[in-house]
């Protein structure tokens, strides 16, 4: 029996539903929130998922053509609060009325699973790199443990481990908040990838790697300041040149440490040709494999949360209505990965 999942996506300001089979991926469906000043207001971006949110879902269903839903999964988190609640709201009115399980999917993870799916790959590390988030991560079975006098949990598969993260914003907010600074509209990260393109020098900025953890806020403010001294294709260039090379660093050490062999990249930063170019010559000297998949797989996609409550439930997971409050901080190594 193939069981048929409808997904959908609303932690920012994407609002997307997919429908996947085990077969492969039927349909999707999008509204993008487009802020028509300055950054991602959250009650506006909610608003617009609520507008849109009906016409989304149905549009997926009926370009899927499929008769029979046999599970809603949705992001529970992490994301922003009036978004989630928004998505979270129509997934279970959705559920209860088709009476089918209802899923909770932690955004960060079915990026990491769509990424496994569609590029073939069993256990990489991988870079996640987002408006809101940067983390770098990679799947830990759990290990029993012998000493201790507490009786053991009983054993589900392992977690996907955070190796990395921002200790402040995410790479593609500090992007896009710089970006603003220098008059660009929101999202600023592509401007700067095409300003960057005719520097002519490199300014040294603050590198803030802290153990295996990244931040953002002080380079992105340094780069602002470097403004008034320097050219902004020079400034731009050496933003990502600097922050990239943190993101490739930390990277590298969760390889080296984990002994993987594959990396996979993922979240909207990960368009950026010279963050690829620089994580493709870091794999290329470990020997490992370097993974993007298709473009419309990479953003924040409802097929992503299809696929992962699809894996989720044919492992016997479900969310009854009462626990299915969102989690605007919802960490992926919170999630028991009970499908592995
Ligand atoms: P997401 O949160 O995954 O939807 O990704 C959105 C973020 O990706 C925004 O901060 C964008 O500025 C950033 N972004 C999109 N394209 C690029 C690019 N080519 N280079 C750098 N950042 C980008
Ligand atoms: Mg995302």
């Amino acid at each position: 029996m193939h069981r048929t999942i409808l997904g959908i996506e609303g932690t920012a300001w994407n609002l997307s539903a997919g429908v996947v089979t085990e077969e492969g991926v039927l349909a999707e469906a999008t509204a993008t929130y487009r802020p028509k000043t300055g950054g991602i207001h959250p009650r506006e971006a909610a608003q617009h998922h609520a507008t849109h949110i009906a016409s989304v879902i149905r549009k997926a269903i009926e370009s899927a053509g499929c008769t029979q839903i046999d599970g809603i999964a949705f992001s529970q988190g992490p994301g922003m609060g009036p978004c989630l609640r928004t998505v979270a709201t129509a997934a279970r009115a959705l559920a209860l009325s088709l009476d089918v399980p209802l899923i909770g999917v932690n955004h960060c993870v079915a990026h990491l699973e769509i990424g496994r799916w569609q590029c073939g790959i069993d256990d990489p590390v991988m870079l996640y790199v987002s408006g809101a988030n940067s983390q770098v991560l990679a799947y830990r079975q759990r290990r029993r443990c012998s000493i201790s006098k507490r009786p053991t949990p009983q054993y589900r598969g392992g977690r996907y481990r955070i190796f990395g993260e921002t200790l402040d914003i995410g790479i593609g907010n500090a992007l896009d908040k710089f970006a603003r600074h220098a008059g660009f509209s929101h999202p600023g990260g592509p401007k700067i990838e095409s300003e960057a393109l005719a520097a002519t020098e490199y300014i040294p900025l603050p590198y803030v790697v802290k153990g295996m953890d990244f931040s953002f806020s002080g380079l992105m403010t340094a780069a602002k300041d470097a403004l008034t001294k320097h050219s902004l294709a020079d400034v731009c260039f050496s933003l990502q040149e600097t922050a990239f090379a943190m993101l490739v660093e930390v990277t590298e050490r969760a390889v080296a440490h984990t002994e993987k062999n594959d990396v996979l990249l993922a979240g909207g930063v990960g368009a950026n040709t010279r963050l690829r170019e620089m994580l493709e010559l870091m794999c290329a000297d470990r020997g490992a494999a370097f993974h993007v998949p298709e473009k419309r797989f990479m953003g924040d996609n409802g097929t992503m949360i299809a696929y992962t409550g699809l894996l989720m439930l044919a492992s016997g997971e479900s969310l009854p209505i009462e626990d299915s409050v969102v989690i605007p901080d919802f960490r992926p190594d919170q999630v028991d990965v009970t499908w592995r």
